[in-house]
């Protein structure tokens, strides 16, 4: 059996594994790249903020095909003008850009590639793993009957649940929530992001790609298990008390096409084994529709470049700032959720968030 050595081998290429892969091979490691191919079909928007695009700046990363009025990934930008955010503040948009999400992580791929990254289109299950991270050898992963050994292995498959067999780490749940999406054409106010606390939970509705656009409440499974009338009915009661997003509806939704999706509050217990380490969201995921996921997925890739340059034993400064990173973001949480309980005093929902 063919066997390859690699300094590091990094499972998943979103902001993380992107980032963290270009600058540890520009540093001479040698980088290997699993990941899945990404969807054809138009994803959902991306709001980079302005720190994201100074942090990207300082890392290299030139912006290379989806700077303003350089192709048609960019869906809007904005300069300043006041979010369209109702009590929940979620993002600055002063000079930030919402790009389409897998455009954008091409772009970061393109980049890792040209650094030196040897990129791999596969999915990493547990089969095509070999040996645990504990074991002495490192982990490897078998590929079309080839052996792939890292020194360092890397886990940034964001909210993947490959967390827990390439960590060998677990999942602390802090509350599940659960996110119903309705696909719906875009309207003349293609270029809104709104979102907006209601009594049971929030309305999130995208900015449109291409012809789509998703409208999403996000609530909880305690207040969908106390319902006692139809999931639909009770949706369009939510949707009535969101004035903002009714506002640009020119249609009522079709209920019936409401999935449902998992989003889960999570983040990693003991994150770090030595050699075997989580970046990104896999390391810290906590707020699903939070528009700080990018920035903090590339700081820690940033951080865990300098831990891995820099120690041979542990990643004590790493470790510590996901700890820290973990507490302020969910502080961040807390305080946001603390504002809608105020507006919605007598709410399950709220309360229970806080
Ligand atoms: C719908 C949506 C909208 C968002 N909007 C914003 C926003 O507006 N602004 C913002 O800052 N953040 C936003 N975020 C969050 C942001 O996208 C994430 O925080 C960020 O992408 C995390 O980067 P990551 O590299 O850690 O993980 P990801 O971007 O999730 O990348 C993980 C990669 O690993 C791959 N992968 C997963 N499992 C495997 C496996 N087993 N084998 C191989 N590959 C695997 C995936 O295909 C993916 O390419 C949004 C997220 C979602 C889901």
């Amino acid at each position: 059996m063919r066997r390859h050595l690699w300094d590091v081998i990094i499972v998943g290429a979103g902001p993380a594994g992107a980032v963290l892969g270009s600058l540890l091979a520009r540093a001479g490691l040698s980088v290997a790249q699993f990941s899945r191919s990404a969807p054809d079909r138009d994803g959902p928007i991306e709001l980079l903020l302005p720190s994201t695009r100074s942090l990207l700046d300082g890392l290299g990363f030139r912006e290379p095909g989806f700077g303003i009025g350089q192709c048609d990934r960019v869906v809007f930008s904005w300069t300043g003008e006041e979010a369209d955010v109702n009590e929940l503040t979620m993002i600055d948009r002063q000079h930030g850009l919402a790009v389409n999400r897998s455009s954008f992580h091409q772009a970061l791929q393109i980049e890792a590639e040209r650094s030196g990254v040897q990129n791999f289109t596969a999915t990493i299950s547990k089969r095509k793993l070999l040996s645990p991270s504990t074991s002495r050898s490192g982990p490897e992963i078998l590929l079309d009957g080839e052996k792939h050994s890292g020194n360092w292995m890397i886990d940034a498959t964001g909210r993947g649940h490959s967390t827990s067999y390439i960590t060998r780490s677990k999942r602390i749940t802090f509350s599940q929530n659960i996110a119903l999406a309705l696909p719906i054409q875009a309207t003349s106010h293609a270029e809104a992001l709104l979102i907006d606390a209601v009594e049971d939970g929030w309305w999130y509705l995208s900015p449109a790609t291409g012809k789509r656009r998703d409208l999403v409440f996000v609530t909880d499974k305690q207040t969908l298990r106390s319902l006692n009338c139809k999931r639909s009915d009770w949706l369009s009661a939510q949707l009535r008390k969101s004035e903002t997003i009714c506002d640009i509806l020119d249609t009522d939704p079709d209920w019936n096409s409401v999935y449902g999706v998992d989003a889960r509050f999570a983040a990693l217990e003991n994150p770090i084994n030595l050699r075997t380490v989580a970046v990104g969201d896999a390391a810290l995921a906590l707020d699903p529709l939070s528009g700080q996921g990018s920035l903090l997925a590339i700081k820690s890739a940033a951080i865990l470049f300098h831990s891995i340059l820099n120690t041979e034993k542990g990643l004590k400064s790493y470790e510590s700032w996901i700890q820290q990173a973990h507490k302020q973001e969910f502080q961040l949480c807390l305080d946001t959720y603390r504002k809608a309980s105020h507006r919605f005093p007598n709410s399950g929902f709220w309360k229970r968030h806080i």
